[in-house]
């Protein structure tokens, strides 16, 4: 099962995506979450990412394009992964399937995550992630039990440097501009898979199984 989950910032593609290979046990291929990684750990490309994603733009192809490619070529993504929040440009799609071909093999599904922008900021200003393992909580509808401290690890939870009002605005502004295309090109290839991503998460994930279980 190799597949992509797409949609705007806030859709819930990261919770989603970490139910499903938890589920599945697949590897995840995060690129905000390496970026992340990398920044906390003081090397360079995490250095230089971090100065791109502050303000809510996006990373450059050639960084982004070199760190899924170095993932991609360890042993545990020979059956299954899952990408999440990559490729976000039409060149990274194109990257991608270069790659991909390269591999002997190509995606099976995309999952695209709809929502509207008010749910999408009302979302983002509420996010609190763990600094030790990146779990995602809401202030109001995942709240954690002890406040500011994550449920599975205890490390502290906070606010991602991108989800300041700023910084969502430019984001959403990029996804329309940038990632969206990316839904056609999928669309052609037939291999994209629309979901409703104003419900509940159990029945957002319900919908998203429904695909999974097709494939
Ligand atoms: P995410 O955790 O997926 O929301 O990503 C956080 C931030 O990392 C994004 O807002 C971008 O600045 C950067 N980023 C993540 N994935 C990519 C990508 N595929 N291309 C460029 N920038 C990215």
């Amino acid at each position: 099962m190799k597949i992509l989950v797409m949609g705007p910032p806030g859709a819930g593609k990261g919770s989603q995506s970490a139910k499903i290979v938890k589920s599945y046990n697949i590897p995840s291929i995060s690129t905000g979450q390496m970026f992340r990684e990398a920044y906390k750990n003081n090397e360079s490309m995490g250095i230089e990412a971090m100065e791109y994603i502050k303000n809510g733009n996006l990373v450059s192809d050639q960084i982004t394009n070199k760190i899924v490619k170095h993932r991609l070529h360890r042993y545990d993504t020979e059956r299954s992964f899952l990408l999440d929040g990559y490729p976000r440009t039409v060149r990274q799609a194109v990257a991608l399937d270069e790659m991909l071909e390269n591999m002997g093999t190509k995606l099976d599904a995309v999952i695209n995550i709809l929502s509207s922008n008010d749910v999408l900021f009302e979302r983002m200003e509420n996010r609190r992630v763990c600094k030790k393992c990146g779990a995602t909580y809401h202030l109001i509808f995942k709240k954690p039990s002890i406040s500011g401290v994550c449920d599975l690890c205890s490390g502290e939870l906070y606010q991602r440097e991108d989800d300041t009002l700023e910084s969502v605005k430019r984001r959403l502004e990029i996804y329309e501009t940038k990632t969206k295309p990316l839904l056609d090109y999928y669309e052609k290839k037939g291999i994209l898979y629309n979901i409703n991503g104003m419900q509940p998460f159990d029945n957002v994930y319900a919908d998203i199984e429904l695909v999974l279980r097709e494939l």
